[in-house]
């Protein structure tokens, strides 16, 4: 992979990374906007915010749309024709510049306020427990994302969604890749239930006060190689992760006092997110390239530092010492003794609590039932009752509340539909990437077990973060672990854990 070099780029090139940057700037404006309603804002401003968010979006959408910047990029494209790094850089330039010109410029800046509507009534409706709370701007937020869809491609609106995320992927592809998936999980989490093997999860219950699970979250994000120069962590109700420029990537966690994993396994896994921010490629800052892949390739980051390195007997060989520091009472006193507890198959209600095994089926509810509410099969109203079908037909288990059931997740409230599936994509390309970093790094378990993450880093920095957006997430894949995106590795790291504790 060669750089972009922009002291080498031509006067047309160059005047293509300076527009994008500036729209890149609003993007960062923009996030910057969302973190701050999500971690500081106080609540009665949600209405000021949503129409400064929309005011912003509708000025980037503007840059983005403007006929010098599509005649620069043409031009571009002509100069593109011997040279890779060219092309790449102007393939995706061309990429956003042909969704933004197909939507009008009035609803991006309804959709942007809609968004922050939909944050604000999604967070009323959690606090009282009540959907009926967010129903009206769901329905509102869904009938806009329906004609941005429709103006992207009139013939398959929801994989112009996808597309967005996950670029190249289609729901018929998708299909493929997930109903296997599905149906092994399925079988699986029924073996599981059927088997006499149980494991003594007595190490989770306990007190974990917040201030010590951040004092150690903190130093686990600094130990793996987050850089606090050029971040922050904060707390909000959905923990999340915003690359709002490269000098500045800010993550978040919610911690509870009487169970240590989310808090933890929430550092780890936004942490992964955090270090691929950090690790884009610099050199070609400015520029479409200096992006992440894909959603896809960003969860996969994410869940490789939570599932694979978090939840390893090596890592909590490192980590055990530090944690029972803070946690004087915690019974573990081997990190063999921890594993178990950490990979309990158990059906859950909450999707970002949920073990590996039955987390990509919570994604499954999630694909099939957003598909037919985009497609007007499924009604608004009919939602809540939808959910809970498909929790007991999957997991065999329905909401308690709204709570744990239909106001789970943040996403619809942010206008983010087609983007589930990203979460099972990443999980699988988790799988298969460390998989293909433990047959390529010597010794990777020793070095974590010793608190040495520099080995992992480095690769995952060499193959996925330093590529940017230069290849697409499948040639990307490809590329790192010599074989196309596939289900074995997941299937594999899931189906021993539960041998191994199930029989
Ligand atoms: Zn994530």
């Amino acid at each position: 992979v060669r750089a972009v070099d922009t002291t080498r780029a031509n006067p047309r090139q160059r005047q293509l990374i300076a527009a994008w940057s500036e729209v890149r700037a609003l993007a960062g404006v923009e996030m910057l906007l969302s973190w701050d309603q999500e971690t500081m804002m106080p609540t009665g401003a949600a209405e000021s915010r949503a129409l400064q968010l929309a005011a912003v979006a509708g000025l980037r959408h503007e840059r983005l749309t403007d006929d010098t910047l599509l005649a620069t990029l043409a031009a571009c494209e002509v100069d593109a024709l011997d040279d890779p790094a060219a092309a790449a850089l102007a393939r995706e330039a061309r990429r956003s510049v042909d969704r933004a010109r197909k939507i009008p410029a009035e609803l991006a800046r309804s959709l942007a306020a809609a968004r922050s509507r939909g944050v604000a009534a999604w967070q009323r409706a959690r606090g009282a427990n009540r959907f009926a709370l967010f129903r009206d701007e769901l329905a509102h937020l869904l009938e806009l994302k329906r004609q941005e869809a429709a103006a992207l491609d009139p013939v398959q609106p929801y994989d112009a969604l996808l597309d967005e995320y996950e670029p190249g992927t289609t729901a018929a592809n998708l299909e493929i890749l997930f109903e296997p998936l599905e149906r092994a999980l399925s079988d699986l989490v029924r073996a599981v239930a059927s088997s006499a093997g149980r494991v003594d999860s007595a190490a989770l219950r306990g007190t974990f006060p917040v201030d010590r699970q951040r004092a150690l979250g903190r130093r686990i994000a600094e130990c793996v190689g987050f850089d606090f120069e050029r971040g922050r962590l904060d707390a909000s109700a959905h923990p999340f992760c915003m690359g709002i420029a490269s000098s500045d990537v800010r993550f978040t966690w919610r911690a509870e006092e009487a169970d240590f994993r989310p808090g933890l396994f929430g550092i780890l896994h936004e942490v992964g997110h955090a270090l691929y921010e950090q690790g884009l490629p610099v050199e070609w800052l400015g520029s479409p390239l200096a992006e992440a892949a894909s959603l896809g390739m960003h969860e996969s980051q994410s869940r490789l530092w939570e599932n694979h390195v978090g939840r390893s007997v090596e890592f909590w060989r490192w980590l055990l010492p530090l944690f029972r520091e803070q946690f004087p009472d915690f019974p573990c006193r081997r990190a063999e003794d921890v594993w178990p507890v950490l990979h309990v198959v158990e059906p859950s209600l909450v999707r970002v609590d949920a073990d590996a095994t039955t987390y990509n089926l919570h994604v499954a509810a999630r694909f099939r039932l957003e598909r037919a509410l985009f497609d007007g099969s499924l009604e608004v109203d009919e939602l809540p009752a939808a959910w809970a079908a498909e929790m007991r037909r999957l997991l065999g288990l329905e909401p308690t509340d709204d709570n744990h059931g239909v106001l789970q997740d943040i996403h619809w409230a942010t206008g983010l539909f087609g983007y589930f599936p990203t979460y099972t994509i990443g999980n699988l390309a988790a799988a298969q990437l460390f998989a293909s970093a433990c047959s390529d790094v010597g010794g990777l378990g020793e070095h974590i077990a010793v608190g040495e993450f520099e080995p992992l880093l480095g690769w995952l920095r060499e193959r996925i973060h330093r590529r940017g957006a230069w290849l697409s997430p499948a040639e990307l894949v490809h590329e790192a672990t010599g074989a196309p995106l596939g289900s074995a590795a997941f299937l594999s790291y899931v189906g021993e854990a539960c041998r191994s504790l199930y029989g």
